[in-house]
């Protein structure tokens, strides 16, 4: 009797899944975020990451609605820890690493407010410590905005580092058709204009809000 329900529970589990990530939101969403959207091969795993896959799609399908009146996001200097030849990713953060989680997530727009698709997006940043790996490529990664302009980002705070005393994350935004943009964004505790993400305490992760609003098609 017993495993007959546990069968039966497995089975309900399985087609509440299958039900979620047949969801058109889900199916819109590109080749980084649906990296996260990992195989039931491991039944032990399946709850987990299927929770993780619905945080993924209820926070773009949630974002906050898209506003320019700010004008053009401004630029700011890349400073001297940019590396070419960055993985491409969504996910910053693997087991093991220390810090605060942190989820960026936003759009990218441009005349008119409009989402741009398949723009490009560097992000760089220190380690929780405040250190940049300059051998490698920890908390590097690119990854490109989906048919909605959106991004999706998994990371850690960043820490402090003694030069800068102010938390940033370095980030290019590169369109198909137009110059790029090197920026940094800040935090509310050191907000810096129209540089600063919105951040919500989501209790095991923080997550960020940030809009770039960026010159597109213009030669
Ligand atoms: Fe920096």
């Amino acid at each position: 009797m017993r495993k007959f329900i546990v069968v039966l529970l497995l089975a309900t589990l399985l087609t509440a899944c299958s039900a979620t990530t047949g969801t058109p939101e889900t199916s819109e969403l590109t080749s980084p975020i649906e990296a996260t959207q990992v195989s039931t091969e491991n039944p032990t795993g399946v709850s987990a990451l299927t929770n993780e896959v619905e945080s993924n799609v209820d926070i773009l399908a949630n974002l906050p609605a898209a506003t320019c009146d700010s004008g053009l996001t401004p630029a700011e200097p890349a400073g001297p820890y940019y590396k070419e030849g960055s993985p491409e990713t969504a996910n910053l953060f693997t087991d093991g690493m220390q810090g605060t989680r942190l989820i960026l997530a936003g759009q990218v727009l441009g005349e008119g407010c409009l989402p741009i698709p398949n723009v490009r997006l560097d992000f760089w940043q220190t380690d929780a410590e405040g250190n940049y790996d300059n051998e490698g490529y920890s908390f590097r990664g690119h990854q490109f905005t989906d048919n909605k302009g959106r991004y999706y980002l998994e990371t850690v705070l960043p820490g402090v580092y003694s030069s800068r005393p102010i938390r940033h994350i370095h980030v290019k935004v590169q369109p198909t058709d137009g110059d790029i943009l090197t920026t940094q964004l800040y935090f509310p505790e050191q907000p810096v204009n129209d540089l600063t993400l919105t951040i919500e305490d989501r209790g095991e992760y923080l997550l960020g809000y940030f809009n770039f609003v960026i010159r597109f098609g213009e030669k």
